[in-house]
């Protein structure tokens, strides 16, 4: 059985309900792919440190979508790679280098990279919520690709991807393998803050979302299901 609790996650939940659009826990309301679980994931281990956890948000959210898949008819087509990197030592993605401080979904290849030096930072000094979101909203990317992929700006696409990282969470949340509890308000904050754009400059091809459209496409999974984004 695997049943995270999530410190810090659920301010998520209050940050965005400050933008008038989330309600504060999962809407108990079935979602498609909410078949009983009976608490059993194929996922090991309690994710208590940063590795576990990483390894837990990876596993836990391809279960959810292996399920969510499965219950239409069709079948989730899991990462091939999982890659830790430090620096400027990470994988090319179709010729491009990996950058330093980032994780990013690698169509060639259908791979996830991230720098774990810079995850693990955010993790140490915001919580855990950190890999809970940077993790699911990756998987959101392959999940795209499996998917139609056709955005005429990338932060539809990026935004679309924090819909679905919401919808993850609040699907595994809501089957009870993920547990919430009320963490490092401040901290997480600030995580969230810093995950979006600086600017509003959305037409640009690396453009993410401010930080307050983050929350809202965030909460719109997480209230209303994968169907929602
Ligand atoms: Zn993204």
């Amino acid at each position: 059985m695997t049943r995270r609790v999530l410190a810090a996650f659920l301010f998520v939940v209050f940050l965005v309900a400050s933008c008038g659009t989330l309600t504060e826990s999962p809407p108990d309301r079935a979602q498609p792919g909410d078949a009983e679980s009976g608490g059993r994931t194929p996922c090991e281990g309690a994710g208590d440190d940063f590795p576990g956890d990483v390894a837990l948000a990876r596993c836990l959210t391809e279960w959810f979508w292996a399920r969510r898949f499965e219950q239409s008819g069709g079948a989730y087509r899991p990462i091939t790679r999982f890659v830790a990197y430090e620096g400027n030592g990470g994988p090319d993605c179709g010729g491009q280098p990996a950058v330093p401080e980032n994780a990013f979904y690698c169509p060639y290849g259908h791979f996830i990279a991230y720098d774990a030096a810079w995850l693990e930072a955010m993790y140490d000094q915001m919580g855990d919520g950190a890999v809970y979101v940077v993790i699911p909203h990756e998987l959101g990317h392959a999940v795209q690709a499996q998917l139609v992929d056709d955005f005429r700006f990338n932060v539809e696409r990026e935004l679309q991807a924090d819909c679905y990282a919401g919808a993850a969470l609040s699907g595994l949340i809501r089957v009870g393998v993920l547990g919430a509890e009320q963490g490092d308000e401040e901290e997480l904050l600030a995580n969230l803050e810093a995950a979006g754009d600086p600017t509003d400059v959305w037409w640009t091809p690396d453009a993410h979302g401010s930080p307050e459209l983050r929350q809202q496409y965030f909460a719109r999974g997480y209230n209303d299901g994968v169907g929602a984004c």
